[in-house]
C-alpha cells in the first residue's frame, strides 16, 4: 500500500467500526446518539489538522472550512456519517483483503456468505486492489464512511499543503441521510457554498445529477372494534381492509422489484396495527412530477375503492413530499456537473451519469438553493453484509475532490 491508500484504509476501517446507525422511528435530531460519537471524532480530527470554523451544529452536522488560496466560488463537499437502518450495523469488524486475487471472498463470521466476481462483475475489475469488507454479521458502512474518509483525507492533504490551489472550501458531515433527514433547514445557510458535491456514489466515474422525486404516504384504516363473541353484523376488521388495499394495488408492475431504469414505483414499507386500526406506510417514487402524482392518485383511488366496500370503516391516505429530482434545478445551470466531468476526464476517467433510483442529501440541498450533484466513492452492495469497497477506488475519488477544488480556483 502507498501512504495515501494506507491513510484512506485506516480512516475507513476506523470510521466503519464506530456504530452510527440512524433510526427512522426516532423523533430526535440527530435520530440516534451514537451518530454523535462519529461527529465528535471528526471535530477532533478536523481541529487537529488545522481546519477553520469547525462546528458541531445543534442538528448534529459537523461543518468546517478549508481556507482558499485563490479566488473562486465557495465549493461545498458533503458526506453522511450515518449508516443504513436496514441491516445490523452494531459491532462492525472491517477487514482489508490486500492485493485481491480474483477469487471468492469468504466471511469469518458467516461461512454461508461469499462475494464472487461472477455474481458481482465490478469486483472482477479490481484485481490487485485492496478490498475492504465486513465480517459477515453486519453491513460495512462504506455508505457513507467511504465518503467521510475520502473528504477527511483530502482535507488533511489540502491543509498541509497551501501550494495546492483551491478557492474557499466548506465541508459538511451530515447525520440521518439514510432516513431522509440529512438536510436540516439551517444547513444551506450554515454551509454557505455556491455549489456542492456529495461523495455518496458507487462505481468509478459516476457523476449523478438525477435522483428520484419522492413522496411518503401513510394509509390509516379504522375499523369497528367489538368483543368477537358479540360481533355478528357489527365488527369491521381493519386487518381485512388493509389486506384488500395491498391486494388491490399493483403487484406485478409498479413495485421496486418489478421496475428498473426510469420507471417509478409504489412500495409498501411497513404495516402495523390490529383488528381495530391498521396503518400502512408507503414510499412513492418517480423521476417526473407527473409520474409521481399519478402514483399518489392511484393509491388514493385504491383506498377510496376499498372504503366504498365498507362504509362503516374510516380510511385516510396522507401523502407527504420528501424530495425532488435535482435535475429540475441542475439542468438550468450545469456548471457543477461540467466541472466534475472535466475533473474526472483530467484523471483519465470516463464520466457517466445515470439516474439514481433513490435520493441523496444533494436532492434536498439542490432544491433549497445549493446545486449538489453526487460523486462516486467506489462503494458496492450497500446496506447488506456483502458491502465492499476498493481502497484504490477511494483514492481516485479523493483525487477527484482535489482536482475539482483546483479547477474551481481562478487564476
Ligand atoms: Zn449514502
Amino acid at each position: 500500500m502507498t501512504d495515501l491508500t494506507h491513510d484512506l484504509a485506516d480512516r475507513l476501517t476506523r470510521y466503519c467500526a464506530i456504530d452510527s446507525q440512524s433510526d427512522a422511528d426516532s423523533p430526535s435530531s440527530p435520530s440516534t446518539e451514537v451518530q454523535l460519537d462519529m461527529q465528535r471524532l471528526l471535530v477532533a480530527e478536523l481541529t487537529a489538522m488545522g481546519a477553520e470554523d469547525v462546528t458541531l451544529t445543534e442538528y448534529g452536522a459537523v461543518l468546517a472550512t478549508i481556507p482558499g488560496t485563490r479566488a473562486g466560488p465557495t465549493v461545498g463537499f458533503l458526506a453522511h456519517v450515518d449508516t443504513a437502518p436496514q441491516f445490523n450495523a452494531t459491532g462492525v469488524k472491517p477487514r482489508i483483503i490486500r492485493g485481491y486475487n480474483g477469487g471468492a471472498i469468504t466471511y469469518p463470521d458467516d461461512p454461508a456468505l461469499s462475494l464472487t466476481p461472477e455474481a458481482f462483475p465490478y469486483l472482477a475489475e479490481k484485481l490487485g486492489h485492496d478490498i475492504v469488507t465486513a465480517s459477515g454479521l453486519t453491513l460495512l458502512g462504506a455508505d457513507d464512511k467511504a465518503g467521510v474518509a475520502i473528504l477527511m483525507t483530502a482535507a488533511e492533504r489540502l491543509l498541509a499543503d497551501p501550494s495546492l490551489p483551491r478557492p474557499r472550501l466548506r465541508l459538511a458531515f451530515t447525520p440521518d441521510e439514510e432516513i431522509g433527514r440529512g438536510v436540516d433547514a439551517r444547513l444551506p445557510g450554515d454551509l454557505g457554498a455556491d455549489f456542492a458535491y456529495t461523495f455518496d456514489g458507487g462505481k468509478l466515474g459516476e457523476i449523478e445529477y438525477e435522483t428520484f422525486s419522492a413522496d411518503g404516504a401513510v394509509v390509516t384504516i379504522k375499523g369497528v372494534s367489538i368483543h368477537p363473541g358479540y360481533a355478528t353484523g357489527k365488527l369491521v376488521n381493519a386487518i381485512h381492509l388493509a389486506a384488500k388495499i395491498i391486494q388491490t394495488l399493483p403487484q406485478v408492475t409498479l413495485t421496486p422489484e418489478t421496475t428498473e431504469g426510469r420507471e417509478g414505483f409504489i412500495h409498501a414499507t411497513d404495516m402495523d396495527g390490529g383488528s381495530s386500526e391498521m396503518r400502512i406506510k408507503f414510499i412513492l417514487r418517480d423521476f417526473e412530477r407527473e409520474g409521481l402524482e399519478e402514483k399518489g392518485a392511484l393509491l388514493r383511488q385504491v383506498c377510496a375503492a376499498v372504503a366504498a366496500t365498507e362504509p362503516r370503516a374510516d380510511i385516510t391516505c396522507t401523502i407527504t413530499p420528501q424530495y425532488r429530482n435535482m435535475r429540475y434545478w441542475l439542468e438550468s445551470d450545469m456548471t457543477p456537473v461540467e466541472l466534475a466531468r472535466e475533473s474526472a476526464r483530467a484523471l483519465g476517467l470516463d464520466p457517466v451519469s445515470v439516474p439514481i433510483r433513490g435520493g441523496t442529501d444533494g436532492s434536498r440541498l439542490t432544491e433549497m438553493g445549493i446545486p449538489c450533484p453526487n460523486l462516486f466513492t467506489g462503494m458496492q452492495n450497500i446496506h447488506g453484509p456483502l458491502e465492499w469497497i476498493s481502497v484504490q477506488d477511494m483514492e481516485v475519488a479523493m483525487r477527484l475532490c482535489l482536482e475539482i477544488a483546483g479547477r474551481a480556483a481562478k487564476g
